[in-house]
């Protein structure tokens, strides 16, 4: 019995042991598995702190860069316009990239495409032709690039604001003087002869302007008080291709030669300076008449505004380029800080497939007396600039 009972006791302390000896066994297998949530949380710290590092970065800095894509450098507004907003940009912090396209719309995409490639976060666009952008732009906004329209509107959905002139206005403004100049509201039996002259078909402005410079002139027109002698009333057959001068002269030269060789014209409706100076030139050239006809335009280029001192165009409308680059750069600034952008109007475009919202500035008519207060006074152009000092 004694015997039995030890060996009773021998057995248990087998047991005993082999429990023992396995809890040391089952000890360290869980402890590398206590310790893995251990060893991943000082991993999940670095990775933290470098992801909030980055998002506090934009806010503080306000930087990075923009790319500025202009349409040419043959007009003097889009020099001006360029230099004023790469200015305005880098004095808000910014990196500029400033590109003039030679008004060629392939040109201007593999420029976008290069700004894009560079890591531009916002771009500012003054397009050659708003629809032949679509693709770039939408790569562009994939990129996480804010797209801003710049004085001529774009055809497509990734535009984000657009930034210009109140354009119906300025196209008001020509009809509207040219209304007043011949008093055509009293000219009761009385006719006056006039020639359209618009912009570019592939520049959607180009529709805006002769919308509103219409928007005043039409009703004489259909009354009989002004004719149109050319018969050539309509947009498609008044455009000029890239708002070219020489195409203006030359269109002008024919209708000259055609129908005023022995008729006074009275006015011309020209939907800007560039195309009023090829007029001017024509009128030079081919026109053999005492009276010589109101001329309009608008931009308040220097050759122009020489040309109204010397009465060889009557008005032009001044877009202060100062003001449309402050206004955009208010609208990048805005938009890398997430804050609200300046806007006054929403775009629709002509064909109405795309509307965003807009800040539209306010274009100011000009006049030979004018040039002094408006254009010297301001700071825009010194007298010397304009052969006057
Ligand atoms: C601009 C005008 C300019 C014209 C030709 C338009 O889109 O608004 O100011 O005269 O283009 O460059």
């Amino acid at each position: 019995m004694k015997k039995l009972i030890a060996l009773l006791l021998a057995l248990a302390m087998v047991f005993a042991l082999v429990a023992c000896a396995a809890k040391p066994a089952e000890e360290p297998a869980e402890e590398p598995a206590t310790e893995e949530p251990a060893t991943e949380e000082p991993a999940e710290e670095p990775a933290e702190e470098p992801a909030e590092e980055p998002a506090e970065e934009p806010a503080e800095e306000a930087g990075g860069l923009v790319g500025v894509s202009m349409p040419t450098k043959d007009l003097q507004r889009w020099n001006q316009d360029g230099d004023n907003m790469k200015k305005e940009l880098e004095a808000a912090g910014y990196e500029v990239d400033l590109q003039f396209a030679a008004n060629d719309p392939s040109m201007q995409v593999s420029q976008i495409e290069n700004m894009i490639a560079n890591g531009a976060k916002a771009l500012v666009i003054a397009s050659i032709d708003g629809d032949a952008l679509g693709t770039v732009l939408d790569q562009a906004k994939e990129a996480g690039c804010a797209i801003i329209a710049y004085d001529r509107p774009i055809g497509s959905d990734a535009v984000s604001y657009y930034a210009t002139f109140d354009n119906f206005s300025v196209g008001a403004a020509q009809g509207k003087f040219i209304v007043d100049q011949l008093d055509l509201a009293n000219a009761g039996d009385k006719t006056y002869n006039i020639e359209l002259i618009g912009g570019s078909p592939d520049d959607g402005n180009a529709y805006v302007f002769f919308d509103g410079a219409m928007s005043e002139l039409q009703k004489y027109i259909d009354a009989g008080t002004l004719v149109v002698v050319s018969g050539q009333k309509d947009f498609e057959s008044i455009a000029t291709e890239g708002w070219s001068s020489e195409k203006a002269q030359e269109r002008f030269e024919n209708l000259l030669s055609t129908y005023y060789a022995d008729k006074q014209l009275d006015a011309v409706m020209c939907s800007n300076d560039s195309t009023a100076q090829g007029v001017a030139v024509a009128l030079e050239n081919a026109y053999d008449n005492d009276v010589y006809p109101i001329l309009t335009g608008q931009d308040c280029d220097i050759v122009s505004v020489k040309n109204m001192l010397d009465d060889k165009q009557a008005m032009s409308i001044f877009k202060d380029t100062r003001t449309l680059a402050a206004k955009t750069v208010e609208m990048v600034d805005a938009i890398m800080k997430g804050t609200e952008p300046p806007t006054n109007a929403d775009f629709t475009t002509v064909d109405g497939a795309h509307t965003y919202p807009a800040f539209y500035c306010d274009p100011i008519p000009c006049t030979k007396d004018m040039v002094q207060s408006l254009l010297v006074d301001s700071g825009y152009y010194t007298a010397e600039e304009l052969g006057i000092g």
